[in-house]
């Protein structure tokens, strides 16, 4: 477990922000990198080359795709 004091002053290495702490998947996560840091042995590995990527932004709806209007033709 790790200590909540530890996690107070732990900020993400690439942009100095806030990391949300996930203790069932026991990760560290940047939202604003999309980055997941694991912890290993209580042990946070504040690595960026280390960290996984996390998926895409909630935000946005789903792509439009194959949505071409007819064009008017001029024969
Ligand atoms: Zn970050």
């Amino acid at each position: 477990m790790i200590s909540p004091e530890l996690l107070a002053i732990l900020v993400c290495p690439v942009c100095k922000g806030d990391l949300r702490h996930d203790s069932a998947r026991q990760r560290l996560d940047c939202h604003s990198c999309r980055l997941s840091y694991k912890i290993e042995d209580d042990i946070p590995i504040m690595l960026p080359e280390e960290a996984e990527r996390l998926g895409e932004p909630a935000s946005g709806g789903s792509g439009t795709q194959g949505g071409r209007n007819q064009e008017d033709r001029k024969g």
